[in-house]
């Protein structure tokens, strides 16, 4: 794809054109892709012999909630990348958030919803799904700081003012990167605060050093403290791929007592340390999400898609030693209060 141009002479992204920046709107048949209200799954997996439900693996459980399920758990995944997911699987729009890859899912859920996170403006194909549990957030990853110029910024600037984009994504810093790269990051997050964000939900994102800080402290200190020159107690975050030490996740809900957290697939590697920062998150304000197609719940599953959320809401039911079912419930309706509405 060229480079982003100046706003006015940049080539318009397909969909995202097609779907409303331009004055008039065309057909709604002429809109792609666009999802389906009823979600269907793709097709189930060829069954293996003698077992009725599941090719290899251990058997698919209903979540606890008996034998004879009718109608499965609803889960919604707060934060995944569809363009990832549609380049790395060669599917397309539902088939590349609900299709599993490898092996079935282990647990069973109906995802209903999710937040299509898209971070990198070079590569936007962005889509706006017509079905309102799909939410579409916006941002410039930390990691392309060194390359955000003004027309990304600016395009960055347009996105923010479009009433269908739910939140600012991906907002933070990244120190599992080079530290030559943290000034540019610092400098990056202190311009999108400045661009009047504020009010606005904000996705954060703050690995630290892979080694010597894997809960984040770093980031999240100097994040927080950025956030608070701009924003008031009031602001709703969402700290996604939430690793933070029980210490930081506490000043977090004290600065910002509308701050969400975020768990994946990578909840089975947290510490001792992490690992009761997740137990003290207040159930209504735990959220879920696949994340990353690389973020795999495992080896078994080469590419992640939000059809695993089911397995994400167990690990994280058993670190906190609560009913899968209960966790499931209120981490979507924590979601759609949070998205809901936007
Ligand atoms: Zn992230």
């Amino acid at each position: 794809m060229p480079p982003v141009g100046p706003v006015g002479k940049e080539p318009i992204p397909k969909a995202f054109g097609v779907a409303g920046l331009q004055a008039k709107s065309p057909p709604a048949s002429a809109r792609t892709p666009i999802y389906a209200t009823t979600l269907q799954a793709p097709p189930p997996p060829p069954k293996a012999p003698g077992n009725p439900t599941v090719q290899g693996g251990p058997a698919i459980k209903p979540l606890g909630l008996g034998g004879a399920v009718k109608q499965l758990p609803q889960a919604f995944s707060s934060h995944f990348h569809l363009d990832r997911l549609e380049s790395q699987t060669g599917r397309k729009d539902i088939g590349a958030i609900l299709g599993t890859t490898g092996r079935p899912t282990r647990m069973l859920v109906k995802v209903v919803g999710g937040v299509l996170n898209y971070c990198d403006p070079q590569q936007h194909n962005m889509i706006f799904p017509v079905d309102s549990m799909w939410k579409v957030v916006v941002g410039i990853h930390p990691k392309k700081a060194p390359n955000a110029s003004a027309s990304i910024l600016d395009r960055l600037q347009a996105l923010i003012c479009d009433p269908r984009v739910s939140a600012i994504s991906e907002l933070g810093l990244d120190f599992s990167c080079p530290p030559k790269t943290f000034k540019s990051q610092e400098g990056l997050l202190d311009r999108i605060l400045r661009m009047g964000v504020s009010g606005r939900m904000l996705v954060l994102h703050m690995p630290g050093d892979t080694d010597l800080d894997p809960g984040g402290t770093q980031p999240s200190r100097l994040g927080r403290a950025a956030l608070k020159k701009h924003c008031s107690r009031h602001q709703q975050v969402h700290i996604h791929c939430c690793q933070l030490t029980l210490t930081e996740a506490v000043a977090w809900r004290k600065v910002f007592p509308h701050a969400y957290f975020s768990y994946n697939a990578s909840v089975s590697r947290l510490g001792d340390d992490q690992r009761k920062a997740l137990e003290g998150v207040p159930l209504n304000q735990l959220l879920l999400e696949t994340d990353s197609p690389h973020l795999s719940p495992d080896q078994e599953v080469p590419i992640n898609t939000p059809a695993y959320i089911g397995e994400v809401v167990a690990r994280v039911a058993e670190v906190r030693q609560e009913a899968v079912a209960l966790v499931i419930s209120a981490t979507k309706d924590n979601a759609l209060r949070l998205y809901g509405h936007r």
